[in-house]
């Protein structure tokens, strides 16, 4: 068994992990190997990049193009009222760096689009859906399905949020985001944060379930939220899973799927030049 050589100072700052008998110094060692894209350094991201870092998960990406705004520090914990006007991304980075200076963090200040994002999340091992837009999420659904990368996927809105892990690249029976949602509704049915608010624990909650699924995920314990929904709904206090089933008529990964490629997404010339 391969063992990771701990410093004193690393073996005090993980002990409450190293005393897991489900992670110990191998788990550990995982962590520090694993490649983490955190898509969004908002609401989700905050709490994903911090206990992330915190965790000892060895590099971290982040990847968003906005600046703090005044309106953003009611939920996305990961910025302060001094660092409004900065990159996200780098407000993210400074922030979790400060927890954990021993990891890598990535910051990608940059839309997503078809032509970066397979580049991008070839770089990591597992990729974090924390957008607030139906174009990135069916943009990064579509992308990790292509590039066999698992997707830890939440969303929130108001006092109610939906968390799953979607692994379609193994094969049936592992459903795909589009199982769930095949098409991004028409613009204007569903509101945003932004239009209809949302609790700001809310998000703190929904990033934390987040990260604890990657770290899982790293280190190959419990019973992933793959193959179901896990729906919260803060204000009557309650969590419910229901089963999610892989679609075969899936556009996405059904055996007659006609998505092969990031074309939908407007950009798939781009996709094949190099960067
Ligand atoms: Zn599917």
């Amino acid at each position: 068994m391969q063992e990771m050589q701990l410093t004193d100072s690393e073996i005090e700052r993980y002990s409450r992990h190293i005393l897991l008998d489900e992670v110990g110094g191998t788990g550990q060692a995982k962590l520090a190997a694993a490649r983490v894209l955190v898509v969004g350094a908002g609401g989700l991201g905050s709490p994903l990049a911090l206990y992330l870092a915190a965790a000892g998960v060895g590099r971290i990406g982040l990847v968003d193009d906005d600046v703090v705004e005044l309106s953003n520090l009611q939920r996305q914990v990961a910025h302060t009222t001094q660092r409004i006007g900065q990159p996200k991304v780098a407000s993210a980075a400074e922030a979790a760096g400060a927890i954990n200076p021993g990891v890598q963090l990535v910051a990608h200040r940059l839309r997503l689009d078809a032509g970066n994002v397979g580049g991008l999340i070839s770089g990591y091992d597992i990729v974090c859906d924390g957008t607030d837009n139906f174009a990135t999420r069916f943009l990064l659904a579509d992308a990790c399905h292509l590039h066999a990368r698992p997707l830890v996927s939440a969303a929130v809105l108001r006092f109610e949020a939906q968390l799953s892990v979607f692994r379609s690249h193994l094969g049936p029976p592992h459903p795909c985001y589009r199982c769930l949602y095949p098409e991004p509704p028409p613009p204007g049915l569903v509101p945003s944060c932004a239009e209809a608010g949302v609790l700001g624990a809310v998000t703190g909650v929904a990033g934390t379930l987040q990260a604890t699924e990657v770290l899982k995920l790293i280190l190959g314990i419990g019973e992933l939220l793959d193959q179901r929904l896990l729906i919260w709904d803060a204000l009557g206090a309650r969590f419910r899973t229901v089963r999610l089933a892989r679609d075969p008529h899936c556009l996405l990964c059904g055996e007659h799927g006609t998505i092969r490629d990031l074309s939908a997404h407007g950009g798939a010339a781009l996709a094949r030049t190099p960067a």
